[in-house]
């Protein structure tokens, strides 16, 4: 079978001008590409020489599929830095776009259907579902995405291309030269590499038997969340490195950790942590008929969370809930009216160290089918705290929010820890390198 490359046989006369449809902002890719082009002309010729005087072709060539089928030729330098350049004259010579469509997303038989009518809309360099992907925020709804992607004006579309472009240095260093493996270490702390889907299904699932470990459960299985915070709290406190390992399930949570783990070649694929994970659990539980018991918080937080939730989802089944300030001798009074509830989900939201160690302690005894460490998770969903704007977590920013909503008891957490942790990273990827 041939592969044509379609994309570049199309010009701009030919888009259907009968649909009157146009993407605002693509009338800037020209001017921008130009610029671009003019800014990088040392590199251009930079790489030019080099690949002349490696006696190089000057261009390597690929051809790739947008998500609609269609074949995109791409061309960059052989050799030297910013070898993607030559991918803005492509832009400037409106073969391909530099917001469009995604190129190398699979999109199922629906979505592909829901994207059709803007077929006139050429492949992209940067898209709205690679932006999620890049700073790992599970994206489910990719056509959803793109339609809002595709009805943005031109402020919409200038913002995509800086927040495309910063996440795209920041955090996806090629990921086809990344590995993503389903479990791996960072720190000494085991990390399972879930998508949202996996780690949601698998919190809804009542086997108690962890068929990939043979390991028979006492009580409940339980999952943990892995960010930047358990981390640096870990390296000073071995107890809870020891609480996480023995979770079941470790999620990987916040973009710290996918910095440190691309510098390990790894390739995390979704920023899992409990506040975008609960509206997938409470609509798999409301589906499932699953009951679910909120341990923690302040007084009162736990049940305003719980009224919120159920103005979400009405058919919802919360068995319980209760905060989490008491002494750890009433330990078994909780434990006690947990499983009285017949609660199948526990989500527990005492912050690190005290939720994994009363996990540890207590799970063994809990006869709900999950329990989940879940932090800070109802201070954001009882309105208490208010979570950030999306553009935010689009950059993988979420922290600078909660460092503007809580200076002071934030501060050590994320000015002091987030430079800590990069310092760290750098050490163990030195060290893992020998130095
Ligand atoms: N908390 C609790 N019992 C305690 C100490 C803390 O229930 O003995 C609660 C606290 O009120 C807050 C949560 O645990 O709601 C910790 O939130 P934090 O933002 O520190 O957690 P993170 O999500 O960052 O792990």
């Amino acid at each position: 079978m041939s592969t044509k490359p379609l994309l570049l046989n199309v010009r701009s006369r030919d888009v259907d001008c009968n649909q009157q449809k146009r993407y605002l902002g693509t009338e800037l890719n020209c001017p921008i590409s130009a610029c671009l082009l003019l800014i990088s002309l040392p590199i251009l010729i930079f790489d030019t020489c080099i690949a002349v005087i490696k006696g190089k072709a000057i261009f390597d060539y690929a051809l790739k599929q947008d998500c609609l089928g269609r074949t995109v030729q791409y061309q960059q330098f052989s050799s030297g830095i910013f070898k993607g350049l030559p991918m803005l004259w492509a832009v400037l010579t409106k073969r391909i776009s530099l917001c469009g469509m995604p190129v190398d997303i699979k999109l199922n038989k629906q979505q592909i259907e829901r994207l059709q009518s803007y077929s006139f809309i050429s492949a992209g360099l940067f898209d709205a579902v690679t932006l999620h992907q890049a700073s790992g925020l599970a994206t489910n709804e990719k056509s959803e995405l793109l339609i809002q992607q595709f009805s943005a004006n031109r402020l919409g579309y200038c913002s995509l291309l800086l927040k495309a472009a910063i996440t795209t240095f920041l955090y996806n260093n090629n990921k086809s030269q990344l590995k993503t493996p389903a479990v791996f270490t960072l720190f000494g702390l085991k990390i399972n590499n879930d998508s949202m889907t996996d780690a949601v299904d698998w919190v809804m699932s009542d086997q108690n038997i962890e068929q990939d470990t043979e390991q028979k459960l006492k009580g409940c299985k339980t999952g943990c969340f892995v960010n930047v915070n358990s981390v640096n709290l870990a390296a000073v406190d071995p107890q809870l490195g020891v609480n996480l390992n023995a979770a079941n399930r470790s999620f990987a949570d916040g973009s710290g950790l996918r910095i440190a783990a691309k510098t390990l070649g790894i390739n995390i694929k979704d920023n899992l942590n409990g506040t975008d994970m609960l509206p997938h659990l409470c609509k798999a539980a409301e589906a499932q008929g699953v009951s679910i018991y909120l341990l923690g918080a302040k007084p009162g937080v736990a049940v305003a969370t719980a009224k919120n939730l159920l103005k979400q989802y009405p058919r919802l089944r919360i068995a319980g809930a209760e905060h989490g300030y008491f002494e750890r001798t009433q330990d078994n009074n909780a434990v006690e009216r947990i499983n009285h509830s017949n609660a199948e989900i526990l989500l527990l939201a005492m912050g690190s160290p005290i939720q994994e160690k009363w996990l540890e302690d207590n799970a063994p005894h809990l006869t709900c089918r999950t329990a989940l460490a879940v932090g800070g998770l109802f201070d954001f969903y009882s309105g208490h705290i208010s979570r950030s704007p999306i553009w935010m977590r689009e950059l993988g920013l979420e922290w600078v929010w909660r460092l503007m909503q809580e200076p002071k008891s934030k501060f050590k957490r994320y000015v002091i820890g987030n430079p800590l942790f990069l310092i760290r990273t750098f050490v163990f990827n030195r060290a893992s390198r020998g130095f």
